[in-house]
């Protein structure tokens, strides 16, 4: 099986990020994936890009941590994607940094308005970690018919809240897709959507999500003489 990671931050683009692009792919190659989407924060998230310069400027610095992680990426074998995640819990994939720069403040736009946006231009939308519970969480905000999928895993939310995303994504009949939502290299669990052929472009992963050709994997991690280690997470059933 192919691995692929869709939900990963840099240090260039992400300020909660403490792991480089290069140090990223590095990352992934010893954990064995065939490709990585790098994710950071956009305008209105946690994003390193000062907010008093031009748009295309500032799309330009965003990009920095998908263009280090794909120049790594290409040295060392592993497919890097762009994508970005929208105010911290929508993953979006399938569009480019030159759609960025030709949309100025897309950051400024509600959800539905964004959520229709980025439909409309072909986008694919996953809805990252939806009932995680956390200082920043006022309320649980979920909508399973705005969102293409779903991550009823992500590596940073409890067995208890991706067992919760699950059912409802059983139940809404929505995509299943995993992220771990790195933000360094630390020897932690890791999530895995998971392909029988090796996707040449993000739209061929994203058509074989649609298609529900996927799956979707939690590991646990484990280092033994500089080589990491995956074993399957078994989820605990706790509230
Ligand atoms: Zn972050
Ligand atoms: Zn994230």
């Amino acid at each position: 099986m192919y691995k692929y990671e869709l939900h990963c931050h840099t240090s260039e683009g992400s300020r909660c990020a403490s792991t480089t692009a290069s140090g990223m792919i590095d990352f992934y190659k010893k954990c064995g994936y065939q490709g990585v989407v790098i994710t950071d924060h956009f305008f209105n998230g946690n994003c390193t890009v000062p907010k008093d310069l031009p748009w295309k400027e500032r799309v330009e610095l965003y990009c920095k941590g998908y263009e280090n992680a794909k120049k790594r990426g290409d040295e060392i074998g592993v497919d890097v994607f762009f994508g970005w995640e929208f105010g911290g819990d929508f993953v979006t994939l399938g569009l480019s940094p030159e759609w960025l720069a030709e949309n100025e403040d897309l950051d400024k736009l509600t959800l539905y308005e964004y959520f229709e946006k980025i439909h409309s231009a072909g986008g694919y939308l996953i809805h990252a970690h939806p009932f995680r519970e956390s200082p920043y969480t006022k309320a649980l905000r979920i909508f399973p018919r705005h969102v293409d999928a779903m991550e009823t895993i992500n590596a940073g939310n409890t067995d208890f809240e991706n067992s919760i995303a699950d059912y409802l994504a059983e139940q809404y009949k929505v995509t299943k897709a995993a992220g771990s939502d790195k933000h360094s290299d630390a020897i932690k669990n890791i999530a895995a959507v998971e392909l029988d052929f090796r996707a040449e472009t993000l739209d061929e992963l994203i058509d074989a999500m649609k298609n529900n050709k996927h799956t979707v994997k939690e590991y646990d991690l484990s280092e033994n003489d500089g080589k990491i280690e995956l074993t399957e997470h078994i989820p605990i059933k706790e509230v």
